[in-house]
Formats: structure tokens, sequence, C-alpha cells
């Protein structure tokens, strides 16, 4: 007998008619003799209907308040659901997040989860009911009612399949799986069969509004397999699992994504001395600001500039506490861009492909889009590009990598495994000291990393024209030189700095292909550098994340000449030098066990 879980989004309940055929999906499965757990979104465009009506009362709604009423939206949802259900003739119980003991923080209308008691779900399975539960919703310790965030019930049916132990997690909603990108923006998107935790994770945060990342970050932590299918027809959907089952022989680039509606904030004449970072992001962090791409690059007359992307509802908010904080580090100023677009292609392949960079920088060249600012890692490039160009943007990518022509590699009877030992690392609070009463959904930090094998190259004052990252980096791969990290920093009076980072004893070659490519250009070498990263999961979501990271390096009195983020790791380049005790204080800063400095 089997345990599932299987989670039904606004459209699938919708109205009476989609509540009832849900209804009968669960009692399916029932009588396949598996025990069955339903976790059900509010009905269709509830949940904006409810914020629309508290914003007719007040502009800013108090957040508990909010809760209050957010959470009456699958509320009504699982007790129709029940209704469903039992009248179809099975028995059925259902249960708002506080019935089931889902505790969260106290972070109103983006509560984490800490806890969750199986003790009511089980015995109700145990009694031989389908279990129904209120996605999106819990209490804090005080019960007051919590929301986990837009999209969140993705987010209780993962964490609910990880505690029950469940086989499978069933995401059913309008779309028939995961698409190589959003079908609705590109029409020729194909759905993707298997793809690994990493990616997804990547892509839904990155954009990709399919799945709430924090649910795959769940997914990732507890080894749950999700299979996100339509809830209107029988086709097999996508698996979302380890990498083991999901790679993908001969596939560097497995989706594109895109976030809309960012905006570029710009701290200039940064002083470049250690400490300054941080206190900039710590500010922001203090604010409760979720900050996506940071760009630091490279240092010209001892100052450096500063760019990170909010999304733009955010904006007045971050270009005040911005400019609070640029007086106080003596830095001369902060420029902005409200109507910018990210542009993100994300595969497990580009790991061992060279040239991606080069497609992707080619294909927006030949659209005529200028790219604004660039950041790297191990799976991801993304771009900023002026909001107008986006949907053109994504699509020239979405074309350029043939993802209109994926078809992945199907294993007959593809059946996923629960991973046994789940990949847990270190977990520490974001705010507390060290591993104490873990919740649920904390970071989880898996190891730092240095690397003392990379050097870095950059193009000093590139004029900012479509094209010249195509040139550089198609140079660059001729060269058969390997690219590992690439930050470009929003263009200052038409100028910009292009960086990237090679193996050491590449350094001459990759400068060289530089030169040629652009031969107006001065080129710089820093061959000495350490390439320090803290790795994890979910690092995006967990804002304090690089405001640790860096508070710790400016402890010491480092100072961090490159900056680039992902879901899974946050890199900062150093001196040589530094790197021995970059490692050491990152490791104690997070928690992590001390080792002896020669064995790493
Ligand atoms: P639900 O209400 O069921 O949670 P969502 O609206 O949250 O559904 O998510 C489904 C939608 O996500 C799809 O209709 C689609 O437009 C959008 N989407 C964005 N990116 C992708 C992608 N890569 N693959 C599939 N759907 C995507
Ligand atoms: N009803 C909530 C929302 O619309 C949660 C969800 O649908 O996942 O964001
Ligand atoms: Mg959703």
């Amino acid at each position: 007998m089997a345990l599932i879980v299987q989670k039904f989004g606004g459209t699938s309940v919708a109205d009476s008619g989609k509540i009832l055929a849900a209804a009968r999906r669960a009692i399916q499965a029932h009588l396949r003799g598996d025990q069955v757990v339903v976790v059900v979104s509010a009905r269709g465009h509830t949940t904006d209907e409810l914020i629309a009506l508290a914003r007719e009362i007040t502009d800013q709604p108090p957040a508990r308040e909010l809760d209050m009423l957010l959470s009456t939206g699958e509320q009504v949802s699982v007790a129709l659901m029940a209704m469903a259900v039992q009248s179809l003739g099975v028995p059925a119980i259902s249960f708002t997040g506080a019935q089931i003991g889902l505790v969260t923080d106290s972070f109103h209308t983006r509560a984490r989860i800490r806890d969750i008691s199986t003790e009511r779900i089980r015995s109700a399975l145990d009694r031989g009911q389908i279990v129904i539960v209120a996605g999106f919703q819990g209490i804090d310790q005080n019960a007051n009612i919590t929301t986990l965030g837009r999209g969140g019930s993705d987010t209780t049916a993962v964490a609910l399949a990880a505690v029950l132990g469940a086989d499978a997690c069933e995401i059913y909603t309008d779309v028939d799986g995961v698409y190589t990108t959003d079908p609705r923006l590109v029409a020729e998107a194909r759905k993707i069969d298997r793809i690994s935790y990493d990616e997804m994770l990547e892509l839904a945060s990155l954009g990709a509004g399919v799945m709430h990342s924090r649910s795959i970050e769940f997914a990732k932590k507890y080894g749950v397999p999700i299979h996100v299918r339509s809830s209107f027809s029988d086709a097999e959907g996508t698996w979302i699992v380890g990498e083991a089952d999901a790679r993908l022989v001969g596939v560097s680039v497995t989706g594109a994504a895109l976030q809309k509606d960012e905006a570029r904030v710009t701290v200039l004449g940064v002083p470049d001395r250690p400490g300054v970072v941080h206190e900039l992001f710590r500010r922001i962090g203090r604010a409760a600001i979720v900050v996506d791409m940071i760009v630091q690059n490279v240092a010209t007359d001892g100052t450096t500039e500063v760019s990170f992307t909010v999304a733009a509802g955010d904006l007045p908010q971050t270009l005040r506490v911005a400019e609070e904080a640029a007086r106080f580090i003596g830095a001369a100023g902060v420029d902005h861009d409200p109507e910018v677009a990210k542009v993100s292609i994300v595969g497990l392949g580009m790991r061992t492909h060279t040239g991606v960079a080069t497609i992707m920088f080619r294909a927006l060249a030949e659209a005529g889009i200028n790219i604004q600012m660039i950041t790297t890692s191990e799976i991801k490039i993304s771009v900023l590009v002026e909001r107008a160009a986006a949907v053109p943007a994504l699509r020239a990518v979405h074309k350029a990598f043939g993802l209109e022509e994926l078809a992945s590699v199907r294993i007959a009877d593809f059946r996923p495994r629960r991973l046994a030992s789940p990949a847990l690392g270190i977990v520490t609070p974001e705010d507390g000291q060290g591993p104490v009463d873990p919740g649920m959904e904390d970071l989880v930090i898996a190891g730092v990393e240095l690397d003392t094998s990379q050097a870095r190259v950059t193009l000093l004052d590139l004029p900012d024209r479509p094209g010249y990252a195509a040139r550089v980096f198609q140079e660059i791969a001729d060269a058969g030189v390997f690219v590992d990290m690439i930050v470009q920093n929003a263009a200052q009076a038409g100028n910009t700095h292009l960086s990237f980072t090679v193996p050491r004893v590449m350094v001459d070659n990759a400068a060289a292909a530089a030169s040629r490519a652009e031969p107006r250009c001065r080129v710089a070498v820093q061959p000495e550098l350490s390439k320090l990263s803290v790795i994890g999961v979910g690092m995006r979501t967990h804002t304090g994340v690089a405001t640790r990271m860096f508070g710790a390096l400016a402890q010491q009195g480092i100072n961090i000449a490159l900056i680039s983020t992902s879901e899974v790791r946050i890199n900062v380049l150093t001196d040589l030098a530094s790197g021995p005790s970059g490692l050491a204080c990152l490791r104690q800063a997070f928690g992590l066990p001390e080792v002896s400095l020669a064995a790493s």
C-alpha cells in the first residue's frame, strides 16, 4: 500500500464540477488501495479577490489580519472537497493547517514551516478516510493564523509528503507538466519528462511559476519525488527527482525562465574595502527586502559599483534604504532602472558543456537585444534586459537552444525512488547562533568550499552595445577555454566592465582571446584569486545567507572582489592569500565543524 499526497491548484477546484472531478481522482487512488492525502488551494482567483477586498478597506492591510482573511479561501475549498468525496461514497475529513498542527514562524504572509504533527492525519488515514488539508496556511506558536506566501500550497503538499514519508507528491494543475518555458509566453515550449531538484529549484526561483520554489527545497531535502501533471487529463506529467534519475544525456540547457517585473538598483562609487558590501546588504535584509541578482564588478580607482535587482514593487523602499546605506558607507550615489526583466537558462549539462553562454549571448545579439547585466552559476545563466524586450528575449533564447525540439529520453515504466538518505546538511537558524531547535524549513548548509585554481579576466570600459558579450565568448570558446563565473554590471556612462573566471593555467589564452574579440579594450588579468562558496539548499529564499557570508568575511578583514549567487550556492572571489582564513571563518559562521586547513 502506498501513501500519496495529491495537490490541486486554484484552477483545478474553481467550480463544483472541477471539485467533483478532483474528488474522483483521489477516490481512484483510494480504491487502488493507496492512502490519500489531498491538499487544496483556494478556488480560482479567490486569493486575488480577497487581497483586492482588503485593499478597498486600506492600502496597507495589517499582515496578521490579511492572513486571517486569506486563509479562508483554502478553508472553503477543503470543506467542499470533503463533501464531494463523501457524496461519492468514500469517507473523508477536512482539516485546516491549525488542525493538523502545521506550525510556522510568525512572519505573516511569508511564514516558514517549523513543524507538522502527523498524528491526526495518520489516525484518519488508518480509519480509511481520505484526508483533505488546506494548503498555504498554518499557525504560529501563539495560535495566530499564518500563510506561506503566494503559491504556497505546493509547499504544504511537499512538506506533508516529506513528514508522512509519502511515496510521491502529485501536483495537479492547469498544465500537463513542467515545460521548457512558460507555455503561455512561448507556444513552442515542450514538456520535460524528468527534471532534477536543482534545476527545478533554479527555474522556479527564476520565474517559472508552475511550482513554489520553497516546495522544491523540501523535496530535495527530504528526497520526495514530485509528479507535476494535468487535472484535466491522464497524461504522464513531469517527474521532479534526484539528479541520478533526471540527467538527460546530451542536453546542456533544460529550460528557460523569465522574471518580468524586476527593478535594478546600483550603488555607485562604493569604496573598495572590507565590510562595505556587508553593510549595504545588512541594511536591505533588515528591511526584509528580498534581493535577487547581486553583481559587483572589479574595482577601478579604488571604487566599485554594486548592482542588485529586487521585485519592481519593492523599488521605492529599496531606494530609501540604499540611499541611506550609500551615505553611510561613503558611496557616490544610487542609480536605478525600474523597467527591467531577467531572462535565465538552467541546465545540469552546463557544468560540462562549454560555449553555452556564447549561444545565449549570440541569440540576444542577433535579436538586437542589449544585455544590461550578467550573472552565472554552475547550472544557470541570467541576464538583465529592458522590460520591453523581455518576451522576445525569452523566445530568442528558447529557440537558440533548440528547446522546442527537446525530446527527452523516456525510460519505459519510469518509477521514481524515494531517496533513502536525503541530502541533509547542517541546519542553522538564520538569526540564531547554532543548530538549536531546527525548523523543517530552516536553512540547510551543505558545505563551504575553497577553490584556488581560478584566475579572472576583465574587459574594462566596453561600449555597452548589443553583441559584445557574444563576440567575446565566441572567441573564448574557440580558444578552448572553459569559463566558470561570468559577471557584468550595469553600464555607467555607456561603458561597462565584463569579468569572467577561467582555470589559472588558461588565463593567458583567455586574455589573448578577449583582446582579439575587443581589440580597443583594455584587458586586465588577476591571476591569483580564491573562490569561496557557501553551498546549500534555497540560498536565495533565505535572504540572510549572503549577509552572514559577507559579514563573516568583513570581520576577518577580507575584501570581496566579485560576487555571484544562485539557489544552491553563493560564490565570492577574494585575493588568493585570504582563501584559507576565509574558508575557516565561513565554516565557523555557518556552524560547520572545524577542519584542518591542510585537509581542505
Ligand atoms: P496552480 O493554481 O495549479 O498552482 P499556477 O498558476 O500556480 O497553477 O501554475 C501553473 C502555471 O504556471 C501554468 O498555467 C503556466 O502558465 C505557468 N508556468 C510558468 N512557467 C512554466 C513552466 N516552465 N512550465 C509549465 N508551466 C509554467
Ligand atoms: N491560494 C494561494 C495563492 O493563490 C496559495 C496557492 O494557490 O498555492 O497564492
Ligand atoms: Mg501554483
